[in-house]
């Protein structure tokens, strides 16, 4: 199944809901980087949690950074999201592992550790907009669901999931992201509180065989809703020669100079997607050009 994004309103607008199937996207993501099961794990977490947010976004060329650094053998995760629900990301130790407490309860926080979390939306302005909050325990969807009251006075819930398999490939993951409007009346937010405190936990119930509009339906039980979209949700990486050029001037003449002289050629990986870009000595003299023109 394809995996995507239902955006909904309920209770007159006082709620606005996102639910979000990300087991397509989250494996493309561990395949890429061949994560272990808890770095799988915490960067499906993350990669759900920034596409149900970047559909928040309203224009095309916004787009939507959440970067984790944490002091736990991940060491950090950046995921990358625009309106368009494209998504990309990387974990900083792909092969970090942590032991399972609980037998296949993944240890996510442990594996980020404490830390903090960076939210950063360009939405066109001249500085994007950056909020930055310790995180609370490393679980990504508690620490978002902080960010969201502390940083932006939204009440929010979030819920994510990711189920690995035996094999390590992603067997499920999804989530959930519910914000209360300002203004809305009390039994609204007891009644959202309620469902939500009764719901499973979202991946168990896709494995159940709950598809994620049964899944929001819950969520909004009791609730007049309307969902108003369902947006396609894709790994994408748009990475380009022009734009790791771009990144090699901007390194400056005089380390440019150093490679070019010493290594004669440069080889440099995407983070998102590990595709390699070579450089041999002619280009780097030319891009020294470039730099040194700057
Ligand atoms: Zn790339």
């Amino acid at each position: 199944m394809e995996d995507f994004i239902l955006r909904a309103t309920a209770a007159n607008g006082f709620i606005r809901a996102f639910a979000v199937h990300s087991t397509k996207t989250v494996e493309e993501a561990r395949r890429i980087h061949d994560t272990t099961p808890v770095a799988t794990a915490a960067l499906g977490r993350l990669i759900s949690a920034a596409a149900m947010m970047g559909a928040t976004l309203k224009n095309e060329k916004d787009r939507l950074t959440l970067q984790i650094k944490g002091d736990g053998p991940l060491e950090g995760l950046l995921v990358t999201s625009d309106a368009n629900v494209n998504v990309k990301g990387y974990v900083f130790n792909p092969q970090a592992d942590v032991p399972e407490i609980y037998p296949g309860k993944l240890e996510v926080g442990m594996a980020v550790g404490h830390g903090s979390m960076r939210i950063i939306k360009d939405i066109g302005l001249r500085e994007p907009y950056c909020g930055t909050i310790e995180l609370i325990s490393g679980e990504i969807a508690e620490d978002l669901t902080y960010y969201f009251a502390k940083s932006e006075q939204i009440p929010s819930a979030v819920g994510l999931g990711v189920l690995v398999d035996m094999d390590r490939t992603v067997r499920q993951a999804g989530g959930f992201f519910v914000q209360l409007m300002p203004g809305a009346p009390d039994e609204v937010i007891d009644k959202l509180e309620d469902n939500i405190n009764r719901l499973p936990y979202t991946t168990d119930l896709m494995d159940m065989g709950k598809t994620i509009e049964e899944i929001l339906g819950m969520i909004l039980t009791g609730f007049e809703y309307e969902v108003n979209d369902k947006l396609p949700l894709n790994y994408l990486c748009d990475c380009s020669k022009e734009r790791v050029e771009q990144a090699l001037i901007s390194i400056g003449a005089k380390d440019l100079a150093k490679i070019a002289q010493e290594d004669k050629k440069a080889e440099i990986s995407c983070h998102f997607c590990n595709k390699k870009y070579e450089f041999n000595e002619e280009e780097l003299m030319s891009l020294l050009a470039e730099a040194l023109e700057d």
